[in-house]
C-alpha cells in the first residue's frame, strides 16, 4: 500500500456502510479485508485473556520486510474474547488509521534506505528492571520512534491538538511521555523534536482540511 489517503478513503467507506448498526467482530474484518484487497494489507483478530470481560478492543500493527503471501501490513484486532459484536466507532476507525499510518512509515524507512539492510541506530538501554528495559528499548529503536512520531502527529494534526496538548494524544501520555521522558530524557526530546517537525509538515501540505474532518 502506497498511499495513507487511500487508506483513508477505504475506511470511511467501511464506516459509512456500517453506520450506527452493530455488527459482529467477524464481519468488520472481513469488510476490511474486502476493503483493503490488492493493498497488501490483512487484518485479523485474536481474543487476548488480558482484556477478558473488559468489553474492549485495542489495535496492533506489524509490517513485514518481505513479501509473505503478498501481505505486508498485517492489522489485528486484539478482543476481549468475550467479544462477538460491536457498534465501530469513529475512534475505531481513527486508531485503525493511525496504526497503518504507523506501519507504512516503516515501509517508507525501508524505501529511503533503498532497501539496504543496514544496522538500525540501535542505543543501548540498560535498566534493571526487565520490563522498563526492553520497554524503552523498543521505543527509543530509530524506527520505532520516527514512525511513533509520525502517528503522533497525524493525531494531533487531525484531532487539532497543540503541542500543549500532548497528554491527550496516547502515544506521548504513557509510551513517551512517561516510559521514555523518565528513563531515556534525550530521546524524549528526539522525539518532540521529529513529532514538531511533522506537525509543521503536515499543515503546511494542507492535508486534513475538508478531507480528514468530518
Ligand atoms: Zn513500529
Amino acid at each position: 500500500m502506497k498511499n495513507l489517503s487511500q487508506a483513508k478513503a477505504r475506511l470511511d467507506r467501511i464506516q459509512a456502510k456500517i453506520g450506527k448498526r452493530e455488527v459482529t467482530i467477524r464481519a468488520l474484518v472481513f469488510m476490511l479485508n474486502r476493503e483493503f484487497r490488492g493493498l497488501r494489507v490483512k487484518f485479523e483478530s485474536r481474543p487476548d485473556p488480558e482484556l477478558r470481560g473488559s468489553g474492549l478492543v485495542s489495535l496492533s500493527g506489524l509490517f513485514s520486510r518481505w513479501d509473505s503471501d503478498n501481505v505486508r501490513f498485517n492489522i489485528i484486532i486484539v478482543r476481549d474474547p468475550l467479544l462477538r459484536k460491536l457498534k465501530p466507532k469513529k475512534h475505531l476507525f481513527m486508531e485503525t488509521y493511525l496504526v497503518l499510518a504507523h506501519e507504512l512509515r516503516h515501509a517508507y524507512q525501508l524505501r529511503r534506505r533503498k532497501y539496504r539492510r543496514t544496522r538500525r541506530e540501535v542505543t543501548p538501554f540498560h535498566h534493571k528492571n526487565k520490563d522498563i528495559k526492553e520497554e524503552v528499548s523498543y521505543l527509543i529503536d530509530y524506527d520505532e520512534l520516527d514512525s511513533y512520531a509520525y502517528e503522533a502527529a497525524l493525531e494531533m494534526h487531525l484531532r487539532k491538538l497543540t503541542l500543549r496538548d500532548l497528554h491527550k494524544v496516547g502515544t506521548c501520555r504513557i509510551m513517551y511521555g512517561q516510559r521514555v521522558k523518565q528513563h531515556a530524557f534525550k530521546h524524549w526530546k528526539r522525539f518532540i523534536r521529529k513529532l514538531t517537525k511533522n506537525l509543521q509538515t503536515l499543515s503546511e501540505s494542507g492535508m486534513g482540511s475538508g478531507i480528514h474532518r468530518r
